[in-house]
């Protein structure tokens, strides 16, 4: 590990101060399901998370120039040889408290909510969708940052108001929606339909909105193929639902120690996050 002050460790990311207002993100091989971290690691994870995320930086860098904002990453070659590939030199920001999600179909914990209430947070949805179906348009649907073991709690619109204030909160919706829709339309090209991700935002030192920790990968969004889409049932994916699914299948509480993933379970989830890498790039991860 780096030799720079540890200033957090996070289910996945260890974060170091690397002096002058920047940080080092460093993402390890550790897996979370259902805010858990596993004890097996998924080899070379932490280099796809971080691979992808310098990627989308790029790409969705006009979006951010149209509303003002930039984002955090600064270098990724710039960092310590023992963390190569799996770093990035940041900014450092004063993170805001709003885990900013964007859905464009009906997924998981939406499906639940949509169930029970009709909609998803204070956004009302047409009766008659199902696992997997198209929203008519994409939601904006936040969750509380919750501390370290504890739950995000789903928020509505007006608790990010609270929180932000009103201005930043509509900039926050209208920013998070406009990602989703260029992430969908680059993953689209490739065969891929981002189904939700989430996003996180800090304000830098001039109090400039910046788009800050990972993006799009994985860990932070539900990546479909889009030739097997079929609304209905649970969809074949490219991020962890497969280990969340394993996981339900083993029998596990979610409040005991998680069980140690088998082999296959393993090599299983590695090709799925090198594909999404592979597809959505349309290069060979090495
Ligand atoms: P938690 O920290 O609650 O465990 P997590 O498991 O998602 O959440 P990681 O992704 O492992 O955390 O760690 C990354 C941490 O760094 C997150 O808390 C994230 O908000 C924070 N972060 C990301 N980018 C920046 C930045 N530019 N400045 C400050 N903090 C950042
Ligand atoms: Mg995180």
């Amino acid at each position: 590990m780096p030799d720079l002050p540890l200033v957090a460790r996070g289910k996945v990311r260890e974060v170091y101060d690397a002096g002058d207002g920047r940080l080092l993100l460093v993402a390890s091989d550790r897996i979370s399901a259902y805010d858990a971290v596993l004890p097996t690691p998924i080899p070379d994870k932490g280099r796809v998370l971080t691979a992808l995320s310098v990627w989308w930086f790029d790409q969705l860098t006009p979006v951010l120039d149209s509303f003002g904002a930039t984002h955090h990453l600064l270098s990724a070659t710039d960092v310590p040889a023992e963390v190569a590939g799996r770093a990035m030199l940041v900014r450092r920001l004063d993170m805001l408290p709003v885990e900013c999600v964007a859905r464009g179909y009906l997924s998981g914990s939406g499906t639940a909510e949509y169930a029970r209430t009709g909609s998803i947070r204070d956004v009302a949805l047409p009766p008659g969708l199902v696992e997997g179906s198209r929203l008519p348009a994409p939601v904006f649907t936040p969750s509380t940052k919750a501390a370290v073991g504890e739950h995000d709690e789903a928020i509505d619109f007006l608790r990010v108001v609270d929180l932000v204030g009103a201005a930043r909160a509509e900039e926050l919706r209208e920013l998070t929606l406009a990602l989703y829709r260029r992430g969908a339309e680059i993953a689209a090209e490739a065969g891929i339909l981002l189904a939700d991700t989430k996003v996180e935002f800090g304000v830098d030192a001039g109090g400039g909105l910046v788009l800050g920790d990972e993006v799009l990968t994985p860990d932070s969004s539900r990546f479909w193929p889009a030739s097997s889409w079929a609304p209905g049932a649970p969809q074949p994916s490219f991020d962890k639902q497969y280990v969340r699914d394993w996981l339900t299948s083993s029998g596990w509480d979610r409040v005991s120690p998680a069980p140690e993933l088998p082999d296959d379970v393993v090599a299983a989830t590695r090709e799925r996050y090198v594909a999404a890498y592979e597809q959505l790039t349309g290069t060979p991860f090495v």
